[in-house]
């Protein structure tokens, strides 16, 4: 398979070629149309998979067709449980959104730093890569709204309960729209993200690598 055959437009297709990228890897072969179609998916793939590009591809393929906020409203949110993982994804993203229909505006936030800045460009952002607590802190402060999220992805969902971020998850996901798409990243299917896998996702695409 090529990567014309996955339900991409051509401007994608450009930023896809122009960093070398041959073919898809088997996740984003699946991934890619499972994402665009709206369901709901469970990827068990570790990095180095290409698991980053198989969500942030059919992301800003489904956003640059939806017409543009310029508020405080998010329509994607990607939750990780690294500042390092942010920064990957944030830079997986850039790369990515050059010369789209309409641009799109992402950032990563994550704790460590001063929240100021992150608050002060929260304005237009449309895909939001955070870690659990700088993003409630964001909230509590009025930053930003999840009520018009439409794509809620966690990434390395395995990770995050290492972490011990269960509670900051439980409270993120009820500030969610009911009507959303969901997708689950993990590197291993152990019993927290099979419990969590049956309270996020609905009737899923699973796609194991
Ligand atoms: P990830 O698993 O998302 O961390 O990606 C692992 C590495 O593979 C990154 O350095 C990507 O730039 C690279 N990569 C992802 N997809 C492809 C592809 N289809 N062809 C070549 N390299 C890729």
């Amino acid at each position: 398979q090529s990567f014309h055959d996955l339900g991409l437009t051509a401007n994608l297709i450009k930023n896809i070629e122009k960093l070398g990228y041959q073919k898809p890897f088997p996740i984003q072969e699946q991934a890619i149309p499972a994402i665009l179609s709206g369901k709901d998916v469970m990827g068990i793939a570790k990095t180095g998979s290409g698991k980053t590009a198989s969500f942030v591809l059919p992301i800003l393929e489904k956003l640059q067709k939806s017409t543009s906020v310029r508020n405080r409203n998010i329509s994607a949110l990607i939750l990780v449980p690294t500042r390092e993982l942010a920064i990957q994804i944030q830079n997986v993203f850039v790369d990515f959104n050059q010369q789209l229909s309409r641009s799109i505006k992402t950032m990563a936030v994550y704790g460590g730093i001063s929240i100021n800045p992150q608050m002060k460009g929260m304005i237009g952002v449309e895909v939001l890569i955070a870690t659990p607590g700088r993003l409630i802190d964001l909230i509590e402060h009025n930053a930003l709204s999840l009520e018009e999220v439409s794509i809620f992805a966690v990434d390395e969902a395995d990770k995050m309960f290492q972490m011990g971020f269960d509670e900051e998850m439980n409270k993120i996901i009820a500030l969610l729209p009911k009507k959303r798409q969901n997708l689950l990243f993990s590197a291993t299917l152990n019993d927290k993200v099979q419990e969590m896998k049956s309270r996020l996702v609905i009737e899923p695409i699973i796609i194991e690598i």
